[in-house]
């Protein structure tokens, strides 16, 4: 009787994992060309002031449609251009056309970009960031650089070091998904951040009375007034959320609360109505 459950799982399960498999190899072998092809493009998500509820700037997310699976998240696919060595060709597409993008915007908005672990390797990354900024005329104060905990764990002298030259450079690093990875504290004081990004995790548990989670998020509010880290809120879904978050010394927001990633030109949109509201209550007011 084992002998045949045994079997009997092995029918279930093996499929399923040839067609993971098959469906991961399949992407790897198409996103080869998706830069070429054309089916890469950017939404742009606002960041903003959890106060005034004025955008502060975007973070641009990368999106890859494709032409027979439809739209495949950066979630299954970004590890995949790790692995196959694709993500300096598409992290450096992402850098230049976030830059292009934010070309587009006032000067006083920043862009997030995220970058993966494998770019902080080497110091082609400078260029990358160097070309680009000129390339649009951003000022490198603009560009802020996204990595997570799990990044500085597995490569961290020489990624320290692309990030002094970045922060050289003028750009702004962010530490993301904060307080999920196994960071200890003392990469805060190690490394040359300026914001830290708690994790939408803890926001999405704090409904839930079992959970420390609100608890967790007054004392990264409090971690970052003591180290000087300006604290951004990730997954702003519900007004209670928000209440918390500015509460506990979350200067910034980004969530659905607030608006979806947006293509640019509906970026574009959103920046002009609330600029245009804003200089009409100056005019009335003058
Ligand atoms: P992330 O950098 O932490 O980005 C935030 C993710 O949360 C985005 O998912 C965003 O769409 C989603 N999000 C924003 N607000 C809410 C909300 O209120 N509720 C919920 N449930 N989700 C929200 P997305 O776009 O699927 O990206 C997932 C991850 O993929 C990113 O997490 C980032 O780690 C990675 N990623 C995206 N674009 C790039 C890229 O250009 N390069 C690299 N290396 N990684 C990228
Ligand atoms: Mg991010
Ligand atoms: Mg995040
Ligand atoms: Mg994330």
């Amino acid at each position: 009787r084992a002998k045949s459950e045994g079997r009997g799982q092995y029918r279930v399960f093996v499929p399923s994992m040839r067609d993971d498999l098959l469906r991961r190899q399949r992407l790897m072998n198409d996103l080869r060309g998706a830069i070429r092809r054309n089916e890469l493009f950017l939404l742009f998500q606002p960041i903003v002031c959890t106060v005034s509820g004025n955008t502060s700037g975007f973070e641009a997310l990368l999106r890859w449609h494709h032409p027979e699976l439809d739209l495949v998240p950066p979630s299954e696919f970004i590890d995949l251009a790790e692995k196959s060595g694709q993500i300096e060709a598409i992290g450096a597409w992402v850098i230049e056309q976030a830059c292009r993008a934010a070309a587009q915007w006032p000067e006083d908005l920043f862009i997030s970009v995220n970058v993966s672990a494998r770019q902080l390797t080497d110091m082609s990354l400078i260029a990358v960031v160097t070309d680009s900024i000129a390339a649009h005329a951003v000022n490198p104060r603009r560009l802020v650089i996204e990595i997570t905990e799990s990044t500085l764990i597995d490569n961290d002298t020489s990624a320290l070091s692309v990030l002094h030259a970045l922060k050289r450079l003028g750009c702004r690093i962010a530490l993301d998904d904060f307080g999920t990875g196994y960071a200890s504290l003392s990469y805060l004081r190690r490394f040359p951040f300026d914001k830290l990004k708690i994790d939408q995790s803890f926001l999405r548990q704090i409904g839930d009375k079992n959970s420390d989670s609100a608890k967790i998020v007054r004392a990264i509010g409090d971690l970052g007034r003591q180290m000087d880290l300006l604290v951004v809120a990730e997954g702003v879904e519900t007004q209670e959320q928000l209440d918390l978050v500015r509460e506990a010394g979350s200067v910034l927001g980004q969530g659905y609360l607030f608006d979806r990633p947006l293509t640019l030109d509906a970026a574009r949109h959103r920046v002009a109505r609330e600029r245009g509201l804003r200089q009409t209550a100056v005019f009335h007011s003058a």
